[in-house]
């Protein structure tokens, strides 16, 4: 009985440890499951992970390699940059030498007209150290004596472009250009240059000199030969015969020729000599036109011309006027029209006036000037290619004579003028309000 009891009992401890143990191994391969499944969560995790990193990877390399390029293409931009740099210096020094070895003087001064620049040939120009007045502005330069004279041609504010001379001294006479320097529509300053034309200003002066002193000497014997033709044609000499007064006509017209000419010279060196000295007076402006017209009658005549003349009903308001002068000018204007017009031509001489000024034309149906020549027109000694084919008479003094007493009188002068259809002359006079404004003025 006792044997049967311990049998029971060990076969229930067996059971109940094999229970144990079952579940146990439950336990375990339970967690085994587990442990299997978080593996493959992570092994899942770590693939992903893996592309992730072969993406970021990727990436990165494509990065790395626009980096790459970037770096190569910045490397050859400093490169030319570099490149660019050392040639913009070398222009520079290039200008530099170029400024510093130009034989006229340059100054430059920056767009608030202090100076930022000076060569050494305007240095022994003005006789100063570029030291002593670079960055100055130009009106503290006036201070030196030798500068004066260029800032009071300028002015504090210098302008456009001009061209004029300069007398520095007895022994030095520059011609002054100013030429602003621009960037786009931007003023960046201006550039003075100082050409030294003393040398140019004595032979010039040396030749009016001379031209003056021949003029001179030949006006006197030249009067004397046309005074004794005037006797020999009036026959106070005695009786002639009307072949030999024939002669002696073309002789007396040849002498006056002559005469005008000399006269001109005279009065083209009066005038570059500063000598063609103006005395005003309040004239009327329309019957100096009237007298002038008035002398060519029997010339109009000769040449069946129409001469008309055009004034405004109303009385010209009085102007200054060289009298003299000023008949001078407008004779030459109306000598011009009638000569270089064909016969059954017309001129018209026309006055009009505005508050301002009173505008005097000659027009004419003439011959006119060749377009390529018209530049010339006012120069000294200039007669068109055409009217010296008509082999017409003339000195070529005429309008540089007329443009000069024009301007003195504070005029201006210009044309129109097309070949075979004719030429218009204007000139105009301005009018002063007050006699004292024009006496400011002479
Ligand atoms: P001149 O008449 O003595 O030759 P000017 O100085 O008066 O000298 O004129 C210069 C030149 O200009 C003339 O020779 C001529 O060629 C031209 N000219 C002037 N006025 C006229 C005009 N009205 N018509 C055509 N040509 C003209």
């Amino acid at each position: 009985m006792r044997k049967n009891l311990n049998k029971k009992a060990i076969t229930k401890a067996r059971e109940t440890k094999q229970q144990a143990v079952t579940a146990e191994l439950s336990e375990i391969s339970q967690k085994r499951e587990q442990e299997l499944r978080e593996m493959d969560r992570i092994a899942k995790m770590l693939v992903r992970r893996d592309l992730e990193l072969a993406e970021i990877r990727e990436k990165r390399e494509a990065e790395l390699k626009e980096l790459e390029e970037s770096r190569t293409a910045l490397m050859n931009m400093l490169e030319d940059v570099e490149e660019a740099r050392g040639k913009a210096e070398e222009e520079k020094e290039k200008t530099l030498t170029v400024i510093t070895n130009f034989t006229d003087g340059l100054l430059v001064f920056d767009e608030e007209n202090k100076l930022s620049l000076i060569n050494p040939q305007a240095e022994v120009f003005f006789e100063v150290k570029s030291r002593d007045i670079i960055g100055r502005p130009i009106l503290e330069l006036s201070t030196f004596p030798t500068i004066e004279p260029l800032v009071r041609l300028v002015g504090g504010e210098i302008k456009g472009v001009f061209r004029k001379e300069l007398p520095i001294t007895e022994k030095l006479t520059l011609e002054v250009s100013t030429v602003p320097m621009m960037r786009e529509e931007e003023k960046l300053g201006t550039l003075i240059i100082l050409h030294d034309i003393t040398r140019e200003k004595i032979i010039e002066r040396m030749k009016t000199e001379f031209v003056s002193l021949v003029a001179h000497q030949l006006r006197t014997p030249l009067s004397a030969i046309k005074w004794t033709l005037r006797m020999l044609l009036d026959r106070d000499l005695g009786p002639i015969t009307e072949e030999q007064k024939d002669f002696v006509e073309k002789t007396y017209s040849s002498n006056e020729r002559m005469i005008t000419l000399i006269n001109d010279l005279l009065d083209v060196t009066r005038i570059e000599e500063g000598r063609f000295l103006y005395k005003q007076i309040l004239t009327d402006i329309g019957t100096l036109c009237q007298f002038v017209i008035n002398s060519y009658k029997d010339e109009v005549k000769r040449k069946k011309l129409k001469l008309e003349f055009k004034k405004p009903e109303k009385k010209l308001p009085p102007v200054m006027l060289d009298v003299e002068k000023m008949r001078l000018a407008i004779n030459n204007l109306v000598d011009n029209a009638i000569r270089y017009t064909p016969p059954g031509g017309r001129v018209t001489v026309s006055l009009s006036y505005d508050k301002k000024e009173i505008e005097f034309s000659v027009k004419d149906t003439g011959v006119g000037i060749p377009k390529d020549q018209q530049e010339r027109v006012f120069t000294k000694f200039f007669r068109g290619a055409n009217v010296m084919r008509m082999a017409t008479e003339g000195t070529g003094l005429g309008l540089f004579i007329t443009k000069n007493i024009i301007e003195a009188h504070g005029g201006k002068i210009w044309f129109e003028s097309e070949e075979n259809m004719g030429t218009t002359f204007y000139f105009t006079i301005p009018i002063k309000e007050k006699f004292g404004e024009f006496l400011r003025e002479f």
